[in-house]
């Protein structure tokens, strides 16, 4: 079980391990695309942590709901409308929630990658997020029905997304702006699989 208060813990953390990896995330970004995805998720969830309190009493669907709006009209570029519709996808599936289970948090999360995938249309190997969050979240749904509890999934799951995330290093971008340099793409982390594997580590840190 995830309780609402680690959901809103879980979202206060993003604002603060985004402001100390926005650094980290830029220079990524510098490397291949245009030097601001740590800028980008750094003010998104900065207004998201403003925004919090303000729906802290509300279900959990209407809390998705409003960090998805925030993400979209802070984030930009590539980014913000694809976790605008990560946490969109989210908020259906907790709409009247308190609380989620293993189960439905496993519902949760597949159902917002599948967001992502919508929006973006990127393919596994085209070195975007879904190359962390498609196996991260396939390991966790995995370990759930292999009646794991949910840290030692969420463990799973943050395990899966780093190695998939330095995976991204050798492949050739074929979306967003990493696709406009080709071959050139090859060698570098991509940021956005980065930042969704950070979001996964702050989860799993609010569970434990
Ligand atoms: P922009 O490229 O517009 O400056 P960001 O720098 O904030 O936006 O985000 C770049 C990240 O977005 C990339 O590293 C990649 O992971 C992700 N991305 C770009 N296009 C797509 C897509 N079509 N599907 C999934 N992820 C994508
Ligand atoms: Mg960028
Ligand atoms: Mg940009």
């Amino acid at each position: 079980m995830i309780t609402k208060d680690q959901i809103l813990q879980w979202l206060e953390a993003l604002a603060k391990s985004f402001n100390e990896n926005k650094d980290y995330l830029t220079e990524l970004d510098a490397a291949i695309g245009d030097a601001d995805h740590g800028s980008n998720m750094s003010r998104g969830f900065h207004k998201v942590r403003e925004i919090l309190p303000t729906v802290a009493d509300q279900d959990l669907g209407t809390i998705f709901k409003t960090v998805s709006m925030t993400l979209i009209s802070t984030v930009g570029g590539a980014s913000g409308p694809l976790y605008g519709s990560f946490f969109l996808k989210a908020s259906a599936t907790a709409a009247g929630k308190e609380q989620l289970t293993s189960e439905e948090l496993g519902n949760l999360l597949q159902t917002a990658v599948q967001g992502v995938i919508q929006r973006g249309k990127a393919s596994l190997g085209d070195k975007t997020m879904i190359d962390v969050l498609v196996p991260a979240v396939g390991r966790y749904q995995e370990a759930i029905a292999r009646e794991d509890t949910i840290q030692e999934a969420l463990f799973k799951t943050v395990t899966t997304a780093e190695t998939e995330m330095k995976n991204t290093i050798p492949l050739v971008a074929k979306k967003g702006r990493a696709s406009y340099l080709g071959p050139r793409s090859a060698g570098h982390q991509d940021p956005g699989a980065t930042s969704c594997y950070l979001i996964l580590k702050a989860l799993l840190e609010t569970v434990k």
